[in-house]
């Protein structure tokens, strides 16, 4: 049995400006014969600029010229797209001025952070859905913090499934006769608060409504041609893959790719829902299908995760680094919730490598120091390269800077100076 609903997602890039817009108006029309939820996030880097409007209202600072530019930036996208009279210009306007009057006293800093930087994804679904109306598209526009609830967690929004299941069934008579736009990156709360789900997670947002209603599949729109075995940037010769295991896809996000949000696949997977990753430029190419298959021999896939920290914690006497002291290590990390990347350990001392964040890895030495000699290097660059073969292997291990090596059956990881 097909499952008649399919969900697609726009991210930042995809509706940066009104040509963006105009392209995602015509791959919204190409699929009208589905029932089509859109999810899509705020335009170019407005999330960013909200971050720093934040800041400002934090520290009691003026806002309002970041806030302008972020009006005039919006303003903008609309003239190209939507006539003066049209109400939408009413409904942002209204968006500005919540976030002029925005309360902060008795609120925290990421409970306040969640209802000013929403606004971004509030005004540009307001903007896209007003478009593709008047483009002579069945639209409706949908407040995704009636659908998707979370906990009080701010900036790191837990989803209660089964809740969120429950009020997404409430979205599919809309979905029969409009396309829905709604907002990827947030949620609601029991207390009627906004939160958020974690940066960069609208792709988690469109796999949440995948798995709940459920979606025959969920398609990513991206600004390359599919989920591809290194990032392009760093090398030019790399290639999309036409298939990925959801196994294979789920350790890339682990091990830092950003081409999909980490939390995508797990949701998806769980029900056997295809992840599809298309490109926005050229839907006409195949993209890649995430899927529940077995590929034997992929080509290697290599994932470079920057901005590293090697901690490494020696012993002040000899010795040796005992589970006990291990375990110690591990609930210094656990509680400040921090990830390790990498690990290796010796006799006398345990390395292990984690995301530099300054204001953390400053916390986590302070407590580990009460225990160990502690040393640490910054501005590393961790490589992860899967299902290497002889060529790579041999390539990677060349490098220059390689502080810590680890090689499995499968997968070999470098952490270089950068
Ligand atoms: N707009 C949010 C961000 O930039 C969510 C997303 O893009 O997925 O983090
Ligand atoms: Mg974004």
């Amino acid at each position: 049995m097909k499952s008649p609903f399919h969900v697609y997602k726009f991210g930042g890039a995809s509706v940066r400006d009104a040509n963006a817009i105009r392209k995602v108006a015509a791959i919204v029309r190409a699929s009208q014969d589905v029932k089509l939820l859109v999810v899509i996030s705020a335009m170019g880097k407005t999330t960013n600029a909200l971050e720093r409007v934040v800041g400002h209202m934090k520290k009691g600072s003026d806002f309002r010229l970041e806030l302008n530019e972020i009006r005039a930036y919006h303003q903008k996208v609309m003239t190209d797209l939507i006539p003066k009279g049209h109400s939408v210009w009413q409904d942002i306007d209204t968006q500005f001025k919540a976030i002029e009057n925005q309360q902060t006293a008795g609120l925290s800093h990421d409970q306040l952070y969640d209802q000013v930087v929403s606004r971004g994804e509030l005004m540009s679904t307001m903007i896209v859905s007003a478009f593709l109306e008047s483009d002579g598209i069945n639209t409706k526009w949908a407040d995704v913090r009636t659908y998707i609830r979370t906990d009080d967690c701010y900036r790191e929004g837990k989803v209660d499934w089964e809740e969120s299941e429950k009020r997404i069934s409430g979205i599919k008579s809309l979905l029969e006769e409009h396309v829905v736009i709604t907002q990827g990156f947030l949620g609601g709360n029991t207390a009627g608060f906004t939160t958020t789900l974690g940066r960069e997670g609208s792709d988690y947002t469109a796999a949440i409504f995948g798995s709940c209603l459920p979606a025959a599949n969920v398609t990513i729109w991206k600004d390359v041609p599919g989920v591809m075995n290194a990032d392009p940037k760093r090398i030019p010769d790399a290639v999309p893959f036409e298939e990925l295991p959801f196994r294979e896809a789920a350790e890339m996000t682990y091990y830092g790719a950003s081409v999909i949000h980490p939390k995508t696949i797990k949701p998806l997977a769980n029900r056997s829902i295809p992840l599809l990753v298309k490109n926005f430029d050229d839907p006409t190419l195949p993209g890649t299908v995430i899927h529940e298959v077995r590929i034997k021999n992929l080509p290697p896939l290599i994932v470079f995760k920057e901005n590293q920290c090697l901690i490494s914690c020696g012993v002040t006497d000899y010795t040796f680094i005992d589970e006990q002291q291990l375990s110690l290590i591990f609930n210094a990390i656990s509680e400040l919730n921090m990830k390790i990347n990498v690990m290796q350990n010796s006799a006398i001392s345990f390395s292990f490598c984690v995301d530099y964040r300054e204001e953390k890895v400053q916390q986590l030495i302070e407590v580990l120091a009460k225990h160990f000699e502690v040393y640490y290097n910054t501005g590393l660059m961790l490589i992860t390269v899967k299902n290497y073969d002889d060529k790579t292997y041999q390539a990677y291990r060349q490098r220059k800077g390689i502080i810590l090596e680890q090689t499995s059956r499968s997968t070999l990881q470098l952490l270089i100076r950068n």
